[in-house]
Formats: structure tokens, C-alpha cells, sequence
């Protein structure tokens, strides 16, 4: 007998809120964009509330359904587009419970909330309750028990958006760069007035209780003096300061003295430093003309830097994959970064932390606050201090332990290797090392030393470096040759000059450098000194690391390029720019970009490009603009890493699709070349050079007193410094386990393994592209002709 058949329900698609609260950060629209997508493409809906928890209490049209295409273009747009507000009613029970009913009617059971420690301590207090919400709201009858009974759980993810940078467990906050980038450029603007009139300047930044952005400008502006909540400075301060800028001024030559004051800045008996005391001191006792800069809200203002872009982006898909991945019990989490690794963090346990370093400096317990902030805060400021001024006298090493300390350029410029080399200078000075710079590379070194024998090295002196601060480019000249040219005279320079230690900063030529100097350590005993190398390329392809110094710089500078042109589409109409990105066999800078730009293809080496690719992305973009929903003015972007294939050039693949395109859209190709490379370092190639550069001075420094022999036998010795996942570490070249025979590709210049090559796909992911097939499948939430890219 035939069983009768009863129709199947189609399962209700899952409903995913965000909602973004709190003060605005840049950065927290490309969350949204990210959630919103990844939602839709894992078969959920998605729900935007608009101002934050008053939207969660209000409900109605303040709950809104948003499609794929609804978000376009958000990456680029600073503040946030659905609103944030503080709402006193969700402090209430009686507004939780508002918004508890209002999730339930909507059939919303999961909730992004991107905000700061407020708003994230109220998502925690939300869910903590929602059992006991729903109960009484079946108790008074508001809902039924049928209704309540498919929401017994709520799950809640945060991502902390706040340019504050004041959540414990994580190391960036969504906003909190793009902030410092703002308060960098300003206080580089006043650099150069500040110079001209041999001014001072008093510069008072955001951040609440918070001294982060103040500590992270005061190390990328190099400024004399700093005031941050978490660690006052000792009673009679005034004559500490007025004597270091006295002396940076008089002794040292200095025409420019900048001094940072957070807003939360206070004394050890919590009495408020304001920036205008401060400048009374500086013009009264020193007698010097002082100006006084509030940057106020042009700190929170404006477009996110490449780094939030990217950030918020992994976040949010982070975040919808902690929904899709929750069992009832498991505890909320909050999204957090550890160097460059995405991690989920106990929501309770980051908002208690973050709440304990608020009590510890109220207790005047300044010293568990800073221990608190997190173990990287405190390197930074004893990193800061350590640059400020040369004058330590109690860090001095005895005479035995002092080094000469080589320091030279390898390969093409990036930003950030200027700051490293002022680094390791007044790190070198406040020790009592001599730091040595190698002008020009190895060819530098070595075409010298017959004529001119104390030409291509010279002592670096504490103003000169300290003017570096902020300098793209080399100023002591770098180059591509490499110690193997004249290995006879590199050897002969390294005895000459009496070099106890080398300090690399470049990209892979760099490494190849250290590599040949270690191999050749057998037959020269003048490289049996410690190698090291500080990896700064724009193509982040230097083996034993994830980050470069100076590919972020580059990044900025592609984000920059890429939103001018895209701009230019809107007033030309479905144009397709073809951008050629650098990066040789690496599609680091592409991948990463295109994530940043919401690119809708990304072309790179690893991956080559066919026929079969080209023509399903000229179908992609055809039926794309065809079926579009006003998008038709949002020019498209594809990046096109240079060596992804000798015959699809840029300009053939931009000549393709105008041909193929019959008529239906436009395409150019834009080539930024050099211009990649950047102008003025970003602050997070400054500060991260800042915090490497002196890690390798210290690790150099363990080797003071050890024989060529025992430093040789140690691979440690030869080494590259570098993120790693959680971790920044020294990896050793040689040896077995070794970057050179373990983690190297010789022949394309990159390293074997390439942490980034699976965020490859999330592009693709975010604007919708097929990878297979016509791609209609590829996105159940919904129809195929919605996607967009942007
Ligand atoms: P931020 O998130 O930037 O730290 P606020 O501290 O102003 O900003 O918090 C934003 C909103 O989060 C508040 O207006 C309030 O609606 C909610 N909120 C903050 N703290 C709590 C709390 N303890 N309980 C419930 N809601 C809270």
C-alpha cells in the first residue's frame, strides 16, 4: 500500500540580527557587509537592526531584512549606515524585555552586535537573561508558549567596534587603526610647522580610559613626551618633562618637540592632565611657543583603513560561523585578533577583564592595569620610552657587553624601513651598543671600502634617526645585490669595520642574504656574528612570517587607488577596472586588497589564470549588470596580481571583457605601479617596526660575549622575525627544520606555505562570484542575478 504523502514544510531559514552600538568606528559597515553576506550565502536570513539596542526595544521598521545587494559598497563608508545610538532602555529589564519580544515576533535568534565594552557588557546581561525574559513574557501573556518555544536559546556573538582599542583579549579593535591613521596624519601635518617655527606642540587624542591610540601616535610621531591613563607619571613629572625636552632641544638639536596627552590622562592621584596645563608648563618654564591641538571627532570620522577593512571582514564571516557552529551550552563568544589570528574569546571573560583594568587604575593599582591591558601594551611603552630620548643611564650594558651593530637595507623600498632602523639606533644608543649603517646595500659596502674606506658605514646619531620617524622610502639607501657578488670583499668589510652583529631589513633578497652569509659562515669567520632579518617588502613573501613591514602601507595606498577609480565608474556607468597589483609571485597584496576593496575577482600566481575563468567571470559580470538593482553605477573591480600569467595581461583581460561585454558594460585596465609603495609609512607599519625592530636588538643583544663559534652553533643565530599565527617568533634559516629547507620556494620567491591562500575563496564568497559552474547554486540564501561585488 502506497504510504499517503504529506507535504514537507520547507525548513525556516535560521535569522541572523546586527546591530551596531555605542560610539561609531570606522570599519563597522564592512562588519555588517560581512555578516550580511556570509549570512545569506549559508542559507540564513539577515536582519539589520538600526540604532542599536533602540532598535532591539522599538522593533517595527527599525528591524529590517537586508539583502545582497543592500550592502554594496559599505566598505569604503566610514561611521556606521545602520545607526548607533546609547539607549538607557535596554539598561532596563523592562527594555530587555521589549527587545526580547520583538526578537521572537521577528523570528531573529542570533545576534552580531558590533560596539564597544558597553555594548557588548549589555549583549552579555541580554543573553544571561533570556530564558528568564522569555518565561515572563509568557507569564504576562505578551507571547504565547508556542511562540516562545523555538527560541530557548540566544545566541549572541560580539565583535568589539570601537576606536578606543580598550577590550581586553584582543589586540585591535574594529576602528581603532583607521583612528590612528587620522590622528597620524594630522600630527604629521603639524611636524612640519612644528619644525619650520621650531614650535611645541601639545596634541590631546581620544580613547577614554584608554591610553592606546595616544601610546601608538606618540610611537609613530616620535613624540618627546607622553600622558596616558594607565600609567601616570611620578610626582614632579613637570621638571622630567620640561628637563627631556630641554635637553632633546639644546643637546641634541631637535626643532620640533610634540607632546600626546590622552583624554583620560591623569596624575597618580587621579587628578585630571589636561593639554592646556601642559602647554603652560611648556611656555612658562621653557619659555617655548606652544600650540594646542584637540583633534576631537575627525578621530572617529572618515573611511577605515585598509587594515579595519580587512579586519572586520574576517570577523564578521567569523562571526556567522560562530552562530552556524554553537551548541546551547557553550558560552558566548566574542571575536577577538592575537597578532594576525582570527580567535573566539569568552564574551563574559573579555567584558570582566576589560572591567577589572577600569577598577585597577580607579584603585591607583597602576601596575596590574598595565599588566592587564595586555602583554604587547606594555612592550609598546617600554619600546616608546626606550626611543623618546637616548638617555637611560640605568640600561647601559658594562663595556664588555657592548656591540657594533650593522645595519643595512636590502631590496626595494617599503615603509616602515626607515622607523626600523630609528628603532634599533636609539635602541643601540640607550645600551651602549654602536649602531652602523650600511649605506646602499651590500654593492654599497663593498664598492666603497678600497677608496673611501669609512664612506659606506658610518655611526648613526640619535637626531639624525629620530627624524625618520615617519619617512617612507630608505634613507640609508638600499639595493638588490646581494653578499654573493664579492663575498671575498663583504668579508674583508665585516672584519674592517669590526661588525659584531647585522641587521637586515628588506624583503626576500634580504633573506637570501642572511641565507648566503650563514652558508658561507664555514669559510668566513667574520659571519659567524648574529644575522638577522626584519622582513619589509610590500609583497609580504618573506618566509618565516606573515607580515611585512610595508605591506600595510601598500595596502592603503591600493584601497586609496581603487575607491578614487571606483568612484569615477559612478559617473560612467557599469565600468569594470582591471587593476594590476604588485607583489611578483606572491598574491598576498592582491588577495588581501581585493578583500579590503570587495573586489570581484582576484587573479594571482599561485592560481594562474585560464580561458575557463575569464570567460565565466564575463558571464558573472554580464548577467550581473543585467539583473542588477541600481548597481549599474558602482564600477566593479577585478585585481590582477602582475606575474599571474605572461599571455592574460591586464590590458588583454580589460580588452577581453570590453569585447565580450557587447555593449553591456565597460572595461579599463589601471596600472598604480610604483605608486603601491606608498608615501609615509601607515602607523601600523611605524609601530609594528617600532616593536620588531627592537625584539631584534634584544635578540642580538643575547649573543654579546659568546665566541664566532658558539654564536655559529646556535641557528638562532640566523634568523627572520616574524608573526606567526598568535605568536611573533625568531625562526632560525639553517639547519634541517630550518625557513630555508623547510618553509622556502627558491624558485618563485615565496614561502612554501601561504597562510593567506584560502581567504582567496572568501573573496569570492563576498561579491558573489562563481568559481564553478554558472554559480547559481552557489548561493542558497537567494537568487542568482542579486550579487553583487563592492
Ligand atoms: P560602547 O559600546 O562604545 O562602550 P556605551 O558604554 O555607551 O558604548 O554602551 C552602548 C549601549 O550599550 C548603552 O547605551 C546601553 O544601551 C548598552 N549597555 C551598556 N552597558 C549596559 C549594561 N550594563 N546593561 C545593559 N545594557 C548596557
Amino acid at each position: 500500500m502506497a504510504t499517503p504523502k504529506t507535504p514537507v514544510e520547507p525548513p525556516r531559514r535560521r535569522r541572523i540580527g546586527v546591530l551596531t552600538s555605542g560610539g561609531d568606528a570606522p570599519g563597522m559597515n564592512g562588519a555588517v557587509r560581512a555578516v550580511v553576506r556570509m549570512a545569506i550565502h549559508s542559507g540564513c536570513e539577515a536582519y539589520a537592526i538600526h540604532e542599536g539596542y533602540e532598535g532591539l526595544v522599538n522593533g517595527g521598521n527599525m528591524i529590517r531584512q537586508v539583502h545582497w545587494e543592500d550592502v554594496r559598497g559599505w566598505l569604503s563608508r566610514g561611521g556606521t549606515l545602520i545607526g548607533s545610538a546609547r539607549c538607557a532602555a535596554f539598561r532596563e529589564r523592562s527594555g530587555r524585555l521589549r527587545a526580547a519580544r520583538n526578537m521572537v515576533l521577528r523570528g531573529i535568534d542570533a545576534l552580531v552586535v558590533c560596539g564597544g565594552d558597553g555594548s557588548l557588557t549589555g549583549a552579555d546581561v541580554f543573553r544571561a537573561e533570556w530564558p528568564g525574559l522569555l518565561r515572563e513574557l509568557v507569564a504576562t501573556g505578551e507571547l504565547t508558549e508556542a511562540q516562545t518555544r523555538p527560541y530557548q536559546v540566544l545566541n549572541i556573538v560580539g565583535l568589539v567596534g570601537s576606536i578606543d582599542n580598550d577590550m581586553s583579549s584582543t589586540d585591535a579593535t574594529i576602528g581603532c587603526y583607521s583612528s590612528l591613521t587620522r590622528i597620524c596624519d594630522a600630527v604629521d601635518d603639524v611636524f612640519d610647522t612644528a619644525s619650520s617655527h621650531q614650535r611645541g606642540f601639545v596634541i590631546e587624542v581620544m580613547g577614554r580610559h584608554c591610553g592606546w591610540l595616544a601610546l601608538m601616535a606618540a610611537i609613530s610621531t616620535g613624540a618627546d613626551w607622553l600622558f596616558i591613563p594607565e600609567m601616570p607619571p611620578r610626582d614632579g613629572w613637570e621638571d622630567d618633562m620640561c628637563s627631556i625636552i630641554t635637553k632633546n632641544r639644546k643637546e641634541r638639536g631637535k626643532r620640533r618637540t610634540i607632546v600626546i596627552v590622552a583624554e583620560g590622562a591623569q596624575d597618580r592621584n587621579l587628578k585630571k592632565i589636561s593639554s592646556y596645563a601642559v602647554k603652560d608648563i611648556l611656555s612658562t618654564r621653557l619659555g617655548l611657543d606652544t600650540r594646542v591641538t584637540v583633534l576631537g571627532h575627525t578621530q572617529r570620522g572618515g573611511p577605515a583603513c585598509a587594515y579595519d577593512r580587512w579586519l572586520s571582514t574576517l570577523q564578521g564571516v567569523e562571526a556567522v560561523k560562530a552562530i552556524l557552529d554553537t551548541t546551547p551550552t557553550a558560552p558566548s563568544p566574542v571575536i577577538t585578533i592575537r597578532e594576525n589570528k582570527i580567535e573566539r574569546t569568552s564574551l563574559m571573560d573579555a567584558v570582566r577583564l576589560t572591567k577589572e583594568v577600569s577598577a585597577r587604575i580607579e584603585a591607583k593599582d597602576f601596575e596590574t592595569a598595565m599588566n592587564m591591558r595586555d602583554a604587547e601594551f606594555k612592550e609598546y611603552h617600554r619600546a616608546y620610552l626606550n626611543t623618546a630620548t637616548p638617555e637611560h643611564p640605568k640600561m647601559a650594558l658594562p663595556e664588555g657587553k657592548r656591540m657594533r651593530v650593522a645595519i643595512v637595507h636590502v631590496g626595494a623600498p617599503a615603509g616602515g624601513m626607515n622607523p626600523a632602523t630609528r628603532a634599533a639606533v636609539a635602541y643601540c644608543l640607550t645600551r651602549g651598543h654602536t649602531p652602523l649603517a650600511i649605506h646602499n646595500g651590500f654593492p654599497g659596502l663593498c664598492r666603497h671600502h678600497a677608496d673611501k674606506p669609512v664612506g659606506s658605514v658610518r655611526e648613526v646619531e640619535w637626531l639624525e634617526s629620530d627624524n625618520w620617524v615617519n619617512e617612507g622610502g630608505s634613507e640609508i639607501g638600499t639595493n638588490r645585490g646581494l653578499p654573493s657578488e664579492d663575498m671575498e670583499t663583504t668579508a674583508w668589510c665585516f672584519e674592517h669595520y669590526r661588525f659584531d652583529a647585522l641587521f637586515v631589513v628588506g624583503g626576500f633578497e634580504a633573506f637570501t642574504a642572511v641565507s648566503q652569509l650563514r652558508r658561507a659562515r664555514d669559510k668566513y669567520p667574520a659571519f659567524r656574528i648574529p644575522l638577522i632579518v626584519l622582513p619589509a617588502t610590500i609583497s609580504n613573501n618573506v618566509p618565516g612570517t606573515e607580515y611585512s613591514l610595508g605591506s600595510d602601507t601598500c595596502l592603503n595606498t591600493l584601497i586609496t587607488f581603487c575607491d578614487a577609480i571606483r568612484q569615477s565608474a559612478s559617473s560612467s556607468r557599469r565600468r569594470v577596472f582591471v587593476v594590476e597589483t604588485q607583489g611578483g609571485q606572491s598574491g598576498y597584496i592582491a588577495t588581501i586588497a581585493g578583500l579590503a576593496v570587495g573586489a570581484t575577482a582576484v587573479y594571482i600566481p599561485e592560481e594562474g589564470i585560464d580561458i575557463q575563468t575569464l570567460s565565466r567571470d564575463i558571464e558573472f559580470l554580464r548577467h550581473n549588470f543585467a539583473h542588477d538593482k541600481g548597481a549599474n553605477r558602482a564600477g566593479k573591480l577585478i585585481l590582477r596580481n602582475e606575474c599571474a600569467s605572461s599571455t592574460y595581461t591586464t590590458q588583454v583581460i580589460a580588452d577581453m571583457f570590453m569585447e565580450e561585454a557587447k555593449g553591456r558594460f565597460e572595461s579599463r585596465a589601471a596600472v598604480p605601479g610604483h605608486f603601491q609603495q606608498g608615501g609615509k609609512p601607515s602607523p601600523m607599519d611605524r609601530v609594528r617596526a617600532l616593536r620588531m625592530g627592537i625584539k631584534c636588538m634584544q635578540h642580538i643583544e643575547s649573543y654579546a660575549g659568546m665566541s664566532p663559534d658558539e654564536i655559529a652553533a646556535d641557528p638562532r643565530s640566523a634568523a627572520v622575525i616574524g608573526v606567526k599565527g598568535s605568536q611573533v617568533l625568531f625562526s632560525p634559516m639553517g639547519g634541517p627544520d630550518g625557513l630555508e629547507a623547510k618553509e622556502t620556494d627558491w624558485e618563485r620567491r615565496r614561502p612554501k606555505t601561504e597562510f593567506w591562500l584560502e581567504l582567496q575563496q572568501l573573496v569570492n564568497t563576498l561579491s558573489g562570484r562563481p568559481t564553478q559552474g554558472t554559480g547559481a547554486e552557489e548561493h542558497p540564501g537567494e537568487g542568482w542575478g542579486c550579487y553583487e561585488s563592492t
